[in-house]
């Protein structure tokens, strides 16, 4: 008996097993394309200035659709665009494609507007990254300032040379640098102490669980009280309700990004937003400011 059901196991994980290589050998095999197939686009997730209301920027994050993949997540695509270097190409056309966003958006609404994007590891394993970065800036008449570099500290792990070298030419010419996912993982604090940080995003699993979880909520201040002292900023991330936004107001917490506010949406759902936005805007500084 005991048997048969060791052997229902074996094959019941055999077969999920199988799966998960299959999909990963398609998406390996698909990936090569994709970009000049037009299977991949820009999506764009708001940062709140929670302070006064205002859209501070937007995190731009790739979106891949392939038609036998159907979505594929970023979680799933961009480490395998890391092994095979796809990454290379994926993030020449998202900076691209997101400082053209951000000059729209200046153009339409504010000259502050910043545009995040995502570096990571093996980026910076190409020499000319920094120089690349400052060329396409300069090229589409933008400011290094209107760029925000996010990194998580998988970038920072090898502990290369090249590595503090590129983020420290990066920060003297003006860019933004953030950690991000802050908090998970190894997360030294060396980190914030050798790199040259701007912004901290703190990671969603600990506003996930600010309201359910004593320790969670005392990080947050904590680490809120901790990058203030070292002339860092702070931005909440996956803030999903308003009791989180209003608990991290009430905690002088600088931006926060999430569901509430908005969910990654294509650029011309993000203008709709910025159309309508004197309304949400009221609305959710009223919420959070209840006193006012
Ligand atoms: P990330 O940089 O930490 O981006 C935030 C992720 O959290 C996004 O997932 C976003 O959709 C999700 N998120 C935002 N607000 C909420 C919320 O309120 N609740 C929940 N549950 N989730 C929320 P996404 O778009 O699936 O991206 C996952 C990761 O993939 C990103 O994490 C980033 O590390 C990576 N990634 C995405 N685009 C790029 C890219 O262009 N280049 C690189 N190198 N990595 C990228
Ligand atoms: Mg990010
Ligand atoms: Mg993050
Ligand atoms: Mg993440």
């Amino acid at each position: 008996h005991t048997k048969s059901i060791g052997r229902n196991t074996y094959s019941y994980f055999t077969h999920a097993m199988n799966k998960e290589v299959s999909r990963r050998l398609a998406i390996e095999e698909q990936i090569h394309g994709a970009l000049e197939r037009n299977e991949l686009s820009v999506h764009y997730q708001i940062q709140l200035d929670i302070l006064d209301g205002s859209i501070m920027g937007a995190e731009a994050l790739l979106r891949w659709n392939n038609p036998t993949l159907g979505s594929v997540s970023p979680a799933e695509f961009i480490p395998i665009a890391e092994q095979t270097g796809v990454i290379e190409p994926m993030g020449e056309f998202i900076l691209k494609r997101a400082l053209e966003a951000a000059k729209t958006w200046q153009n339409q609404f504010n000259d502050n507007f910043r545009v995040a994007i995502n570096l990571s590891p093996r980026q910076f394993r190409n020499p000319h990254l920094v120089q690349a970065i400052k060329d396409q800036v300069e090229l589409m008449g933008m400011k290094p300032d209107d760029l925000e570099l996010e990194i998580t500290e998988g970038v920072l792990l090898s502990g290369h040379a090249y590595t503090l070298e590129a983020l420290m030419k990066l920060s003297k010419a003006g860019f933004c640098i953030s950690m991000d996912d802050f908090g998970t993982g190894y997360s030294s604090l060396s980190y914030l102490r050798t790199y040259p940080f701007k912004i901290l995003k703190i990671d969603r699993s600990f506003i996930n669980d600010m309201n359910k979880d004593e320790k969670s909520h005392e990080l947050i201040i904590a680490t809120i009280e901790m990058a203030h002292a070292l002339g860092i900023q702070v931005i909440a991330e996956g803030v999903e309700t308003q009791e989180q936004l209003d608990e991290l107001s009430f905690m002088m917490c600088d931006y926060a990004q999430g569901f509430l506010i908005s969910k990654p949406a294509p650029f011309d759902e993000l203008l709709q937003i910025g159309e309508n936005y004197k309304e949400l805007h009221q609305q959710i500084v009223k919420q959070a400011k209840p006193s006012s």
